[in-house]
C-alpha cells in the first residue's frame, strides 16, 4: 500500500531524513520508535505532504501511484491521515462545523445527517455535543486534543493513518480509550503506522502482530518485530545502538 524509496528530506537547508525506506501493506501495523530528534516526526508529515520540508530524493508510492508530490488535501482524498504529535488551534472554526464539512466533501454525506454520526462518535471519545461547537483545539488540554485527533480518524476511516505519539501527554484513562479506537480502526482494516516513545499503548495488540522499526539520525536502522518494543523499553535506545554496533 505506501512505499517509501530512499527518501532524502531537507527543511531550511538541513538534511533530516538522509534515505529512508519503508513499506507497509494492506491492513498492516507498523510501530516506529527512536530518540528524539531522530527524524519520526518529519518522516510522519513528509508523508502526508507538509510543505515545508523538501523532498530531494527518493519517492513515495500509494497503492501503486507516485504521491511525491501530490497536495496535502489530495493524499487525505486518497485515504491518508495523519494525526499530529502537536495539533494546532484553529480559532474561528467550530469542531462540528469542520468536521461536517470533510465528511461532506470526503463522503458525500449530507450536512444535516452528518451531525447525529459525530455526536455518536465523538461521545465514544468522552467529548458532549457541546464541546463539539467550540473552536477546534483553542483552550484544549493535551489529551482532549489527542482524542480530537482521534475522532477525526474515527469518521474518515482512512486507508492510512499515521499517528505522531497519541500517547504523548495524555493521562492513563484517555490512553485507554485512544488506544482501543486504534485498534478498532485496525481491526476494520485501516493501516496503521503509529509513532511512540512507549510500548504502554502497544498492550492489547499481539507483539507478533506488527513490526517496530527504529530511527536514527534521520534512518530506519533497526526493523524487527513487536517482541522488540519490550526490549527498547528496558535497555533504552542508546544501549541497543551499542550491542548492535551502529
Ligand atoms: P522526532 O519526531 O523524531 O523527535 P523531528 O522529525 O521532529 O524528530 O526532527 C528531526 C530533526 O529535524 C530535529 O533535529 C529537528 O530540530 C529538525 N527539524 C524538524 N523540523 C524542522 C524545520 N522545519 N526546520 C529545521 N529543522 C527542523
Ligand atoms: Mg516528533
Amino acid at each position: 500500500m505506501l512505499q517509501i524509496q530512499d527518501l532524502v528530506v531537507t527543511a531550511e537547508n538541513k538534511e533530516i531524513l538522509k534515505g529512508v525506506n519503508l513499506n507497509i501493506g494492506n491492513g498492516e501495523f507498523h510501530v516506529i520508535m527512536g530518540p528524539n530528534g531522530s527524524g519520526k516526526s518529519t518522516l510522519a508529515l513528509t508523508i502526508a505532504g507538509y510543505p515545508k520540508y523538501n523532498i530531494r530524493g527518493g519517492k513515495i508510492i500509494f497503492n501503486g501511484s507516485e504521491i511525491t508530490n501530490l497536495p496535502p488535501n489530495e493524499r487525505v482524498k486518497k485515504g491518508i491521515l495523519i494525526a499530529f504529535q502537536h495539533p494546532e488551534e484553529v480559532e474561528g472554526v467550530r469542531i462540528i462545523e469542520f468536521l461536517q464539512q470533510v465528511l461532506h466533501e470526503l463522503k458525500g454525506i449530507d450536512l444535516a445527517e452528518v451531525y447525529d454520526l459525530i455526536v455518536k462518535k465523538a461521545e465514544e471519545l468522552w467529548f458532549k455535543e457541546e464541546d463539539l461547537h467550540r473552536y477546534v483545539n483553542v483552550g484544549f488540554s493535551g489529551g482532549e486534543r489527542k482524542r480530537l485527533e482521534l475522532l477525526q480518524a474515527v469518521l474518515i476511516e482512512p486507508k492510512l493513518l499515521i499517528l505522531d505519539e497519541p500517547d504523548s501527554g495524555v493521562d492513563v484513562d484517555s490512553l485507554s480509550v485512544i488506544s482501543r479506537k486504534i485498534e478498532e480502526l485496525h481491526q476494520k482494516g485501516t493501516s496503521t503506522l503509529l509513532i511512540t516513545h512507549y510500548g504502554r499503548i502497544l498492550q492489547h495488540l499481539d507483539p507478533s502482530s506488527f513490526q517496530v522499526h527504529v530511527m536514527k539520525n534521520g534512518k530506519i536502522v533497526m526493523s524487527r518485530s513487536g517482541e522488540f518494543v519490550k526490549e527498547i523499553e528496558e535497555k533504552g535506545f542508546q544501549k541497543i545502538f551499542e550491542e548492535v554496533g551502529i
